[in-house]
């Protein structure tokens, strides 16, 4: 077993809004375009901590499509709503992930919760999308509401370490989501000097970003908070030590070894298919919420 070395690290200062609700930085396709080189993670966004005044609306992102993928929604802090034209929906609050498979298309809508409306709050998320396999893009739409009593909890140290497993498993802890690929998404949370050990075959694409603190990757590379690492397809152990008490978002996958052709929120293999994707919500054919 050797360690898995870092292909790239970098962080990302530039944030924007996504609606009104979401203030984001992007890491993925980012400014480095990534497209193969992270798929079956096709979109990262991440949403710092950011504190939202009261305000006479809910924030957020109103009606729109998906098709040909799934949105993660993990959140850190707030409270997000959700409701989608398959019947999906509810609030996604502290320490829960939403898992969304929109497939052959839902529409759907993402606003803060009244609640934050009514009275401010902080708001830390992080929204993952998830490519799907040719066949499965056209499968129906699902939805898994994964709450954080449902995450599989893995402890590293009697101190509070854990690594908390979404999708896929360390060591003998699985995860709760269901997935169309083999997946591992782990939310790591370290105490200060806590250290981790993961490992990944070397053909998957592996990469994490950090949401809070700071950490040593691999003994020698030292990553900040909205760090983002890529590693190559080699090796197969990332080591992660905590310099403070730390978030750690890892993801990996294997490679779908398709094409991908996008357009804004549709992700296909093909132009034509991403003109159909077109034309089928035009003629409402995604249904309504
Ligand atoms: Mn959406």
């Amino acid at each position: 077993m050797s360690i898995k070395p870092i292909l790239h690290s970098y962080s990302e200062s530039h944030t924007h809004f996504v609606g009104d609700g979401f203030r984001v930085s992007n890491y993925i396709p980012g400014a480095n375009d990534y497209n193969q080189e992270t798929n079956p993670f096709i979109m990262l966004d991440y949403n710092e901590p950011y504190h939202f005044p009261p305000s006479k609306h809910r924030r957020g992102v109103g009606e729109h499509p998906h098709r040909g993928f799934e949105t993660v929604t993990i959140v850190y802090e707030g409270e997000l709503e959700h409701r989608d034209s398959s019947g999906g929906g509810g609030i996604i609050s502290k320490g829960d992930v939403q898992w969304m498979t929109a497939a052959s298309g839902v529409l759907h809508e993402e606003f803060q919760t009244q609640h934050i409306a009514d009275n401010g709050g902080t708001q830390h998320a992080v929204q993952l999308w998830v490519n799907l396999p040719a066949k499965d893009k056209m499968s129906a739409p699902k939805y898994q509401s994964i709450t954080d009593a449902q995450i599989a909890k893995h402890p590293i140290d009697n101190n509070g370490s854990v690594v908390r497993v979404i999708a896929g498993n360390y060591k003998d802890t699985q995860g709760p989501a269901s997935t169309f690929s083999p997946i591992e998404l782990y939310d790591v949370r370290l105490n200060k000097d806590a250290n981790v050990e993961l490992s990944f075959p070397p053909v998957n694409n592996t990469m994490l970003v950090v949401t809070k603190g700071s950490v040593t990757v691999n003994g020698t590379e030292v990553v900040n908070h909205k760090g983002f690492v890529l590693f190559k397809n080699e090796g197969e152990i990332i080591t992660i030590k905590a310099n403070e008490d730390s978030f750690v978002l890892v993801m990996s996958g294997a490679p779908i070894n398709e094409p991908i052709a996008r357009y804004g929120p549709f992700v296909m293999n093909t132009r034509e298919e991403l003109m159909q994707a077109v034309e089928d919500f035009n003629s409402g054919k995604f249904g309504k919420i």
